[in-house]
């Protein structure tokens, strides 16, 4: 276990737990569906923090790296197998990036 593997099951906990909570909240008590909101919208927050640290996008045009911002993680259309459309910063424009995994074994406790 290092950081990062900690991080992906604490956003998925967080943003399952979210949901629980929200169902709990709308049947039972209200004030849940604010708790479970608050777990939810931060889970996907780590979640979208956690992708722009595990993977790493290639255009697929002219074969510059790019790193993605939280919000391209979450938002960004898919385009096929493994690809997204993302903004290339040497194309000047959207094309379908290829994703890679990068490895976070490295980075330890
Ligand atoms: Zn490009």
């Amino acid at each position: 276990m290092n950081k990062y593997q900690l991080m992906f099951s604490g956003s998925l906990a967080s943003a399952i737990t979210g949901i629980l909570f929200s169902f709990y909240g709308l049947l039972v008590k209200k004030v849940f569906i604010y708790i479970g909101l608050a777990l939810f919208v931060g889970g996907v927050a780590l979640l979208g923090r956690w992708i722009t640290k595990a993977y790493t996008y290639i255009c697929k045009d002219c074969y510059t790296r790019i790193d993605i911002g939280r919000k391209e993680a979450l938002f960004a259309p898919p385009a096929g197998a493994a690809c997204r459309r993302i903004y290339c910063p040497k194309c000047r424009r959207k094309t379908a990036c290829k994703a890679r995994r990068v490895s976070l074994r490295r980075y330890v406790f």
